[in-house]
């Protein structure tokens, strides 16, 4: 899952921090600073929708709070929305804009993310929360995929070309490749695979991290290993 900064209130054009009167008109806001890609599943969104970390439902009074806001696609969120999150139980999940996300959870070939048992095992209950909390566990083995949710398949998808692209770096090592790579992509989502499958290539790691709108440059050294983040629980 891609750590993300959402950064500080926007701001009108004095200057002014901006009251959102609905909370759709935060939309664009956070598209301009994490990217229109779901902040859970990473698949990239046709029609962003503002998210409620802590749903409306349970805690009106951040309906409109900035701080509130991720975007998620229609799976992730409807998923989400059948579990309480609120002020009492927020820490039991990991969150992508104030959690290196990225250290949670291992991703490989065919598979839902799982959860990385080098954790200690608080961390990894935490980890577990996280993925049953939208779903990222669903796979074809398990029991409640169902047909209309297709995050697996995409993700599967977006392996596969970061499989091939990988393959067309090591023929052709040139900085129009990389640079098409990149353009891939970004428009293929999915960042924390395409990350995992260059694991070993820290330039193009550094070039996903760059160009992923918003993902948390801090959560990662200077070789692109991911790190504690600043505050966060992971
Ligand atoms: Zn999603």
């Amino acid at each position: 899952m891609r750590p993300v900064n959402r950064g500080d209130k926007p701001t009108d054009s004095n200057g002014d921090p901006v009251d959102f009167k609905e909370y759709g008109g935060a939309r664009d806001d956070l598209i301009k600073r994490i990217g229109d890609y779901c902040s859970y599943c990473e698949a990239p969104l046709l029609a962003p929708a503002v998210e409620h970390i802590q749903p409306k439902s349970k805690e009106p009074a951040v309906e409109k709070t900035w701080s509130n806001f991720l975007l998620a696609c229609t799976y992730c969120n409807s998923i989400k929305g059948e579990r309480t999150v609120d002020a009492g139980n927020l820490n039991d999940f990991f969150w992508a804009d104030t959690d290196n996300t990225f250290r949670a959870f291992i991703y490989e070939k065919d598979r839902a993310p799982q959860i990385d048992t080098s954790l200690n095992p608080l961390k990894q209950q935490v980890a577990h929360n996280t993925l049953e909390l939208t779903g990222l566990d669903r796979e074809p083995a398990h029991p409640r995929l169902t047909g209309k949710d297709r995050r697996w398949i995409k993700r599967k998808e977006a392996w596969g070309k970061a499989e091939t692209a990988k393959a067309n770096l090591e023929q052709q090592s040139t900085e129009l490749m990389r640079n098409q790579i990149i353009d891939t992509a970004t428009s293929t989502g999915f960042w924390s695979v395409w990350m995992t499958v260059f694991q070993d290539y820290t330039d193009m790691r550094h070039r996903l991290i760059d160009a992923f709108q918003g993902t948390c440059t801090a959560c990662f050294d200077q070789d692109t290993q991911p790190v504690q983040r600043a505050d966060g629980k992971i």
